[in-house]
């Protein structure tokens, strides 16, 4: 009998699963709950709507997502070519005209022969093979099912992390490492301050542009109350001109044995991967805007030329706490036919939402094919990106962009700096992707 693949949500994730599917000769229902209902931020009727900027961020490959980008472009994505043919200039970033973007897809999904759209909320999953796509904001009955049926306790629905920069960048002529009481191993970078850059810091703090909080952000974090057990930094700041000093300042007991003394302040970081490349700012959640959060936290001694490889966020998203529950190929280790894709496996982004609909658009024409799953190598970013999924750091997990903290290292050290080490990284990538996209 011939097989049917159902793909919940037709967003950046869903419409990649549906054209990968669709295009290996598998038809495809593809489900999507607009125009009848929308999201608090989907307002057009199209599929893949970029719900808030138009840009796809860099298109170069010695950046993450510009790699993703290129991975995707070589191996026959819908995203890359309508993002191509609707771009707009916007040097080195790819930005898109967002109507012209969604109206192509929209266009090509609805004339694919093997694609039935149905305009329908999906609550439940029945027998079959099926991509659940339905985005950070899936509808609440969806989410209900879903945490009920498929991964228990494990989704969430807010999402407030810290900061994570590139362990190369941080300046360990300032920083060092230890713990506090040293208690366990030198597991932390710690940043010292003197009072003067403490001060300095505090005010840089109080007085950052925070980004505007979406209403539903404000109610979920509401709900939540987030801002007990998990209060963003700039707002512990505003508590007080020491507050942080007995929080996540707090000095005590972490002694630079180079200098022997015991800092004003002291920001920890902590370990994120194993390998120790990514490493998090502890207790900088945040929600100051993109470039704020880059010119303060940069003002701490030993992070002055810090690579920020995923940014500091507070908003709803709905995620499932992906390690262990979902497999290299997005599919659910205890449900044999059902895959997630997109923003809720804890990719975070639209073209890693898309990479990971392709991966799981992929495997679920294959299962349906009776072929064997393709896992990604994890030197690849698309690759990279589902091992993170499917395994996690070393920590909690958190929701993550493209970025080469996750991809696996090169065997040697590359001479001539970070680019030099990322054009590496991307050659081989781009040659993984080369040799494989042939064979799928
Ligand atoms: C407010 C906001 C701003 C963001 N800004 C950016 C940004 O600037 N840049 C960036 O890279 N990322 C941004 N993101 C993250 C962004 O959502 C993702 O990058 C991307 O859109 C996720 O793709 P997706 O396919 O997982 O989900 P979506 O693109 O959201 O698609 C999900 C689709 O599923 C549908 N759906 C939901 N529930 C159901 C159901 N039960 N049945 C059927 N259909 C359903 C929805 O209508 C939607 O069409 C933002 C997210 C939010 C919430």
């Amino acid at each position: 009998m011939e097989k049917t693949v159902k793909i919940y949500g037709a967003g950046l994730a869903g419409c990649e699963a549906a054209w990968q599917v669709a295009k290996r000769g598998v038809k495809v229902e593809l489900y999507e709950m607009k125009p009848k209902k929308f999201t608090p931020a989907h307002h057009s009727e199209g599929f893949a709507e970029l719900v808030c900027s138009n840009s796809l961020r860099s298109d170069s490959t010695t950046n993450a997502v510009g790699l993703l980008k290129e991975e995707l472009r070589r191996m026959g994505s819908l995203i890359m070519e309508a993002a191509d043919a609707t771009r707009v200039p916007a040097g080195s970033a790819l930005a898109v005209d967002r109507d012209k973007f969604s109206q192509y897809i929209t266009d090509k999904i609805r004339s694919h022969p093997s694609i039935t759209v149905i305009e329908k909320e999906m609550t439940e999953v029945g027998d079959g093979i099926t991509v659940i796509a339905t985005g950070p904001l899936t509808s609440d009955a969806m989410s209900e099912y879903i945490q009920r049926e498929l991964v228990g306790e494990g989704l969430h629905f807010f999402d407030a992390a810290a900061p994570i920069v590139d362990a190369e960048s941080i300046n360990m002529d300032v920083a060092f490492f230890a713990s506090r009481y040293d208690k366990g191993d030198a597991d932390y970078i710690n940043c010292p301050m003197t009072e003067e850059q403490y001060n300095a810091f505090w005010e840089a703090l109080v007085s950052a542009e925070e980004a505007q909080l979406k209403d539903f952000d404000r109610e979920e974090q509401k709900k939540l109350k987030v801002f007990e057990g998990c209060m963003p930094v700039e707002v512990m700041a505003k508590r007080g001109h020491d507050t942080l000093l007995f929080g996540p300042l707090k000095p005590v007991g972490l002694i630079d044995k180079r200098v022997g003394n015991q800092a004003h302040a002291v920001v920890q970081l902590r370990r994120e991967n194993a390998e120790g490349s990514m490493y998090n700012l502890v207790g900088f959640q945040t929600h100051l805007t993109f470039p704020e959060q880059r010119r303060v936290f940069r003002m701490i001694p030993g992070l002055e030329n810090a690579d920020f490889l995923r940014y500091g966020i507070m908003h709803r998203n709905t995620y499932i706490n992906s390690p262990d529950k979902l497999d290299g190929t997005y599919r659910l280790v205890s449900r044999e036919g059902v895959y997630f894709a997109g923003q809720m496996t804890g990719v975070e982004g639209y073209i890693e939402s898309a990479g990971s609909g392709f991966v799981a658009g992929l495997n679920a024409a294959r299962q349906a094919l009776g072929l064997d799953a393709v896992i990604f190598p994890r030197s690849t970013m698309i690759g990279a990106m589902a091992d993170y999924v499917a395994h996690g750091g070393t920590g909690a997990f958190v929701p993550m962009n493209a970025n080469f903290g996750i991809i696996e290292p090169l065997p040697l050290r590359v001479k001539g700096g970070k680019m030099a080490k990322y054009e590496k990284l991307s050659e081989r990538a781009l040659e993984e992707i080369d040799r494989i996209k042939d064979t799928i």
